[in-house]
């Protein structure tokens, strides 16, 4: 797993427990700003077991269903087997680990107990947001540009959710322009139940090593965000953070599904305040289907079939979440059921 805040954090980190010290590893402690239970004392309480690794380094709780682990100093949690971003860092406590409260009200939680977290309305309208467009071309490699790309996901997206029974709305169906406020504008407009935007990825260095999918959802109140620009823990509230829980489970259901069935690496569920993230009033997210800059994965992307293959991988995702925090559906006669298969191709182009 990725350590990306160990260096810089772990001196703030020990030096916050020295002063904390007259707190027992039982109770909790405040770090940097922020309360911290024991790990260990929390996973147990809720029905997990628990064990050490690595000298009290990892902790690994399970229950019947989840297998979770987190590393001293990470910000990453592994859930079954795909990693999450938290809002704060897992601390190391005289050996043992200390997660911070926000990140189990915001991740830990509704990862275990996503049926505590049920919406009263089903999803029956998504709304997608091909990204960029127009003149805003987004990632460029050569002579294609991603905004090409995503209008051609959305489309195929589009078909495959709505022979799964879903009505559909484009913040963008051609190559135009549309302003960032304008397009969850849009969605909350026309009242839908869930908004998702796509995107593809390109980074300047590492062209041959960084590679995979990676999903988003906004960013807790008080965290700072872990893209590129990471905006600060001072942004404040959002709409979208009346509906944060679920908007991670929407974006942890469909980055699984993305890993698994394409066979990508996983460059896990991340946390920003994207324009088009923060001003949903509905479960949002927001993909990044894989890197145009990596010389295998790029040419997948611009091919046809993987591209149907990815839109298959995010109703799979979108279906197992609804299941999950939805009511359940009035009963269908068989023959009207929507069925959605992967097909088990994977020959893409190298
Ligand atoms: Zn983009």
């Amino acid at each position: 797993m990725t350590k990306p805040f160990a260096g810089l954090k772990k001196f703030a980190l020990l030096l916050a427990l020295c002063l904390a010290s007259c707190l027992s590893p039982t109770h909790a402690a405040f770090i940097i700003g922020q309360s911290y239970v024991p790990l260990a004392d929390w996973a147990r309480a809720n029905g997990l077991k628990c064990f050490c690794l690595k000298r009290g380094d990892e902790v690994v709780a399970t229950n019947r269903t989840t297998r979770l682990i987190f590393d001293k100093d990470s910000r990453m949690v592994e859930v079954n087997g795909t990693d999450v971003a938290l809002s704060f860092p897992v601390a190391g406590d005289h050996g043992a680990l200390r997660v911070a409260q926000t990140d189990i009200n915001t991740a830990i939680r509704p990862l275990l107990f996503p049926s505590r977290f049920t919406d009263t309305k089903r999803i029956t309208t998504i709304c997608l947001d091909p990204g960029h467009g127009g003149k805003d071309t987004g990632n460029h490699t050569f002579w294609r540009s991603e905004k090409t790309y995503t209008l051609a996901l959305a489309l195929e997206l589009r078909d495959q959710l709505q022979k799964a029974g879903f009505n559909v709305i484009l913040t963008r169906s051609k190559d135009t322009k549309v302003e960032l406020p304008d397009r969850p504008a849009l969605a909350n407009r026309r009242g839908a139940d869930l908004f998702v935007s796509l995107h593809f990825n390109a980074t300047p260095t590492g062209k041959n090593e960084v590679e995979g999918p990676q999903t988003y959802c906004i960013t807790p109140v008080g965290a700072s965000s872990t893209d590129a620009q990471g905006e600060g823990a001072n942004f404040g509230a959002t709409a979208a953070n009346r509906v944060e829980q679920r908007s991670l489970l929407f974006a942890y259901q469909v980055q699984k599904s993305l890993v698994r069935n394409l066979s990508a690496k996983d460059r896990g569920v991340r946390r920003a305040r994207y324009w088009v993230l923060r001003d949903a009033t509905m479960p949002a997210i927001l993909v990044e289907g894989g890197y145009m800059t990596h010389p295998v994965e790029s040419k997948k992307i611009y091919n046809a079939a993987y591209r149907r293959q990815m839109a298959q991988a995010i109703v799979i995702g979108i279906l197992t979440c609804q299941k999950l925090v939805s009511p359940p559906a009035p009963a269908l006669p068989p023959a009207n059921r929507p069925a959605v298969r992967i097909q088990p191709s994977t020959n893409w182009p190298k």
